[in-house]
């Protein structure tokens, strides 16, 4: 999340790349390339119980006012199983999802993700990988 315009700037550049070989698909490459992170923002308003969009963001901001340290926190689209979902609706439903896919999961956005955790040894044990694995601890 703290990397959410390197995300954008990533994604672009990828989207940019794949543009000759999946059309107006690399769009949705793009938009899940970062949107993906409004689960963030998800979390602190159901947490904090507020709305406002700059709070949630700074609040995932180490050394922002409104930033709390916070562990096993659940990132929605950042579990296993969601990705599981996307990748079974890809084949049973429409391709659009194996785009999100490739936008969110699998290549991208988590290069990202975990980099920023690997490098942020304070960031170990912030957020919950899997859904299931959450919802047994809650
Ligand atoms: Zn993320």
């Amino acid at each position: 999340m703290q990397q959410v315009y390197l995300h954008a700037l990533f994604a672009i550049i990828f989207a940019a790349i794949l543009y000759p070989f999946i059309g107006y698909y690399s769009i949705i490459v793009f938009l899940s390339g970062f949107v993906v992170d409004v689960d963030h923002y998800i979390y602190y308003a159901i947490r904090k119980k507020d709305f406002n969009l700059m709070n949630g963001y700074f609040y995932h901001v180490p050394g922002s006012k409104v930033h709390e340290p916070h562990s096993d926190s659940l990132y929605i689209f950042h579990t296993w199983e969601i990705w599981l979902l996307f990748f079974i609706l890809a084949f049973l439903s429409h391709q659009l999802f194996l785009f999100i896919l490739i936008g969110i999961g699998i290549i991208f956005h988590m290069i990202f993700d975990w980099g920023y955790l690997f490098f942020n040894k304070d960031a170990i044990g912030e957020r919950a990988w899997s859904l299931i694995g959450w919802i047994s601890r809650n």
